[in-house]
């Protein structure tokens, strides 16, 4: 029977095309997203991949839909923890507000994730899990505090728990992606988004299937003695 795969915030972006990979490389994949019906109406009829709605950060929802995929679709043996969310704005200006939404949904979600997940994999000896951080969080970004913080803790995270899954066959690890361009990117404003462009070596934005395929290898057979690890997807930009 194939591989059960959950990808939240799955329905747009850096996230469909993780859908779509590991649906190629033959799980069987569902999709999460958090409120944008019509993005996932369109994602489901293209795709024909379910989509359920919850919010990563709200931890008892979460719990409650992976219970109910569990249910409906099977054991999940590999997650995805892709959803992410920017309120960015500097220091002076972030609200605590901002500070927590961001904590709460790019970071609480992979502790929310894990915790309803991480003991059926360990129970069944396999599991992937695949972290998406930033490169934001490894060198910092100027107004994303929260942001930066909330990534910087996904690595950190990933290495903990990988010491806890590696007996049991359950690797933990993080892709930090460069600047891709999804709707996350269009929303900076172009004269930045030039000057980002401009310190990649590559001289392009990455696309999504480019982390795609980052996390298909991680998730495969094949990457069995890989964990704990940061895969930097970024056009060479962590050299600068
Ligand atoms: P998009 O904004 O294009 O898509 C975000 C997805 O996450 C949507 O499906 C959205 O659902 C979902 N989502 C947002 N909040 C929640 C939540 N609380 N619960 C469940 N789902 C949620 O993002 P990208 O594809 O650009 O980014 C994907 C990940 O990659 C993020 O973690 C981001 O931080 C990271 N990243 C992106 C980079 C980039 O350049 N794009 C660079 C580095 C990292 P809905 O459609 O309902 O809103």
């Amino acid at each position: 029977m194939a591989r059960v795969a959950v990808v939240t915030g799955g329905t747009r972006g850096i996230g469909r095309a993780v859908c779509e990979q590991l649906r190629s490389d033959g799980f069987t994949v569902v999709a999460n997203y958090a409120g944008n019906a019509d993005a996932a109406r369109a994602f489901s009829d293209d795709t024909g991949i379910p989509a359920y709605r919850f919010d990563v950060g709200d931890h008892q929802a979460a719990t409650e839909a992976c219970a109910r995929i569990g249910e409906e679709v099977g054991p999940i043996d590999v997650v995805v923890n892709n959803a992410g969310i920017t309120r960015d704005g500097t220091l002076l200006k972030m609200s605590y507000e901002d500070w927590n939404d961001v904590m709460r949904v790019n970071l609480g979600g992979c502790f929310t994730m894990a915790k309803a997940c991480f003991p059926g994999m360990k129970e069944r000896g396999w599991g992937r899990i695949v972290n998406i951080g930033s490169i934001n969080g490894q060198a910092g970004q100027y107004g994303q505090v929260n942001y930066a913080a909330a990534k910087s803790g996904i690595h950190g995270f990933t290495k903990a728990l990988a010491q806890e899954g590696a007996r049991f066959n359950v690797t933990v690890n993080a892709i930090a992606p460069g600047y891709i361009d999804t709707d996350m990117v269009a929303a900076v404003p172009e004269p930045v988004l030039e000057k980002i462009v401009a310190k990649i070596p590559v001289g392009r934005l990455g696309h999504a299937n480019e982390i795609a395929r980052g996390v298909s290898f991680l998730c495969s057979e094949d990457a069995g003695f890989v964990t704990g690890s940061t895969m930097s997807i970024n056009g060479g930009q962590h050299m600068y």
